[in-house]
This record gives C-alpha cells, structure tokens and sequence, in this order.
C-alpha cells in the first residue's frame, strides 16, 4: 500500500506525448492549445468611444458646442473636430480628429437645432485608446491553455479560426461484474445496475475527453482478458471498474499484469478507494478502480483526471477553496487519508454529507467537493478551516 501523495506523484509524472491537429475554434470548448495564440492587431483598433455621447475638445467643455456629424459605430468620421465644435457619436464608434473627450448622452443637454451644451462640471475621457486592451503581436493566450468560453472570444478577436490543439484522449471504459445489468434492464435477485461505466463516461466528457464505453466483462480472466485486448487496440487510457479487491473473483491485477502491464500501484492509503490499480503499457494508461460508485468517482477526480489533463498537455491545478466546517466531524480510525464529500451550505460552511459507504451513490449528488482529513487525525471541529476541492 502507498500513500496517497505518492500516488498523486506517480500520475502527474507520468510520461507523456500528446498528438495535435487544427480544429475549427467553435468546436474547441475544453481542448488544451498547443500554440501560443498572438494578436495580429491591436484591440481596439482605433481609439473608440466608450459611451453614447457628442465627441469635443476637452478645453471647449464649458461653451455651446455645434454638431457637426453623426458618427454610428462601424462608420468613419468624416469631419474634424475644432473650436466649439462636436461631432454625435455611439458607442464603440471611431472618435473623430481632433476630439480628445466623448461627453455622455446623460450629460448633455441640446438647446436648439445642432447645439448642445454640458451639464456636468466633471468630465471623462470615455474614450478606449487603440492598443490599450491588446498590443499586436503579444501573446493573448498561452499554449496549454484549457479553453474556456472566454478563450473562444479571444480565438474569435485574434482572428485565429483553426487553432492548433493536442488531440483528444480517448478513454475507453469497462465494467466488471457477473452482479451487473444495464441501467434499461430491471435487475432481479443478485444483480445491480452498472451505474459506473456511465458515470465515468460523463466524467471524461465534462473534462474534455472522448469516453467510449465497451461494456461488461464477466467475472472470468477470460472475459477480462478478451475485453482489455479489445481496449489496447484503440486507448490511451483504459479505466475498468470493480474485480480489484482481494475476492475470489477479482481477477483484473492478475490479467493486467499477464498482459504486459506494469503496475505502478495497486493499494494507496484512502478512503474510499483503497484497491486502485494504476499501471502502464506502452503509451497507454490504466486504472482498475473500484466497483463502489463513490469510490470510483472519487478516484477519477483525484488520479483519473490529473492523469487524462496531463497526457491532455494540461497544467492541471485543481481549484480549491479554503472554509469553515459548519459541525464537527469524528472518525474513529486514521491510518488512511479519508476525502469527504462535502456541501457548502449558504453560510459558506462546509457539512460533510452523510453517506453510508463507499455505495451509496445518491449522496454524492449533494456534494460540492471533497475535503482531505490526514491520516493520523480523527476529529475536525467546527470554523476549523478546511481546503474543499471542486468537484
Ligand atoms: P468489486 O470492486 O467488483 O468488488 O465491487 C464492489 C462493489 O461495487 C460491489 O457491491 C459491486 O456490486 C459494486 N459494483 C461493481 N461494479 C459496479 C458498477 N459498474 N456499477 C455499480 N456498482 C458496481
Ligand atoms: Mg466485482
């Protein structure tokens, strides 16, 4: 058995070698950049009017000004601005020669046919200089980048329609189990339905991967066997659920390793998930997880998903938050790191959720991360700070 931490170690060292391709940037929601995107123009790109408003010169503020123009956005002035004159001008419109002020809308008062005067004592420029928001030729966004809605706005200014990104991880995920039917069957005597391979499947697809489910093996090395094969031909990561304890049927560590794969651990010091398999073949990635759902999304989140963010390209650092237990938590063993399920109540307090074990998959539904009790601690008291881990 390993620590946890050294755990964590050996999945964010892991060697990697991500392929990429150009994809068009509408379609690049949660993919990792593999090239610096640079501006190819400044932003904006001429000095802009911030405000609906009449464009002037700064020192004739005080006086009655002439309008002289209309300037809509996207329309460039035609007049220059001089003495006691203003040009109307909308918002994100070019400022005109000459102006070095846009008085707002609100702060103008017309008072006759093309003559408008000032209200305010104060003014602002209310103009957005060109190059004050972006310089050309920065770096806008770095590669390594995982994009994000705010990335795509940035794709779109820079002009950069077919970024260059790493090639999606393909995970490929099998369900162990004599015990298990699928989630359209109604399960009778001994059976349970496979809420895992679903499960994992969306929690690959939430972070960008492409998850494809193969189905269940039976408790058999033969069918374990036959179904990894499958597996080998077409991951880069290959996550099994369940057959990884110490039961008679378990026969997922044995196969594993008469397939040629070298396993870097198999047992880690926590709670829940103590049996994870994590070995290498080649350029491919596997884990044997638990079959207790909790245990297997817990165990994606903390191992699975560092691991697929970093063969991804991605620095991954997972957010964390820090706050105060809303009660007291006891545990009566520490010899594991335990991670909690925990709610954020309205308070701000994190409540650890009430679950039962390891399969009791319907309290993870309230969950909003997880906290890390250490091992050798068995108590955390209330206000005492916590780092809660997004989930
Ligand atoms: P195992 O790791 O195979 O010993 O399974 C541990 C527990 O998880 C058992 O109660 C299994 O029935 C349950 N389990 C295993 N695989 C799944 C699955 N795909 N979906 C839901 N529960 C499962
Ligand atoms: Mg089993």
């Amino acid at each position: 058995m390993i620590r946890f931490e050294e755990a964590i170690e050996i999945i964010v060292t892991s060697e990697f070698n991500a392929s990429t391709e150009r994809i068009n940037f509408t379609q690049s929601l949660n993919r990792i950049l593999a090239e610096d995107i640079i501006s190819d123009i400044e932003m904006p790109p001429f000095d802009k009017s911030a405000v609906d408003g009449y464009a002037c010169r700064k020192e004739d503020i005080l006086n009655v000004l002439e309008v002289i123009e209309t300037i809509p956005a996207g329309k460039v002035p035609g007049k220059s601005i001089g003495v006691n004159q203003c040009s109307k001008i909308m918002t994100g419109a070019p400022v005109p020669e000459g102006a070095d002020t846009v008085i707002m809308v609100e702060d103008a008062e017309e008072i006759g046919l093309n003559k408008v005067r000032f209200t305010k004592e104060k003014i602002r420029s209310n103009i957005c200089y060109r190059g004050e928001d972006i310089r050309s030729g920065i770096v806008m966004i770095g590669k390594g980048t995982l994009i994000q809605p705010q990335h795509i706005a940035v794709l779109a200014t820079a002009g950069a329609v077919n970024p260059l990104v790493n090639k999606k991880v393909k995970v490929i995920i099998i369900s162990t189990g004599d015990e298990l039917v699928e989630p359209d069957r109604k399960p009778v005597h001994s059976q349970i339905r496979n809420s895992n391979a679903y499960q994992l499947a969306a929690q690959c697809e939430r972070m960008g991967a492409y998850a494809e489910y193969i189905g269940i093996a039976l408790d058999t090395e033969d069918s374990v066997r036959k179904m990894l094969n499958h597996a080998f031909e077409c991951g880069d990561v290959i996550l099994l659920t369940g057959g990884v304890s110490m039961g008679d049927f378990d026969f997922v560590p044995k196969v594993l390793s008469e397939l040629g794969v070298e396993i870097k651990f198999k047992s880690i010091a926590v709670q829940p998930g103590r049996p994870t398999i994590f070995g290498v073949r080649a350029n491919q990635f596997i884990f044997g997880l638990p079959g207790n759902p909790v245990s297997s999304f817990v165990q994606f989140e903390m191992l699975v998903k560092p691991l697929i963010y970093r063969i991804s390209g991605y620095n991954y650092q997972p957010v964390n938050i820090v706050l105060p237990m809303g009660i007291e938590y006891n545990r009566k063993r520490s010899d594991r790191i335990s991670l909690l399920p925990v709610r954020i109540n309205l308070q701000g307090e994190a409540l650890p959720i009430e679950y039962h074990g390891s399969a009791h998959i319907n309290a993870m539904t309230e969950a909003h991360g997880l906290i890390q009790v250490p091992v050798g601690q068995t108590s955390l008291k209330k206000g005492e700070l916590v780092s809660v881990r997004q989930i």
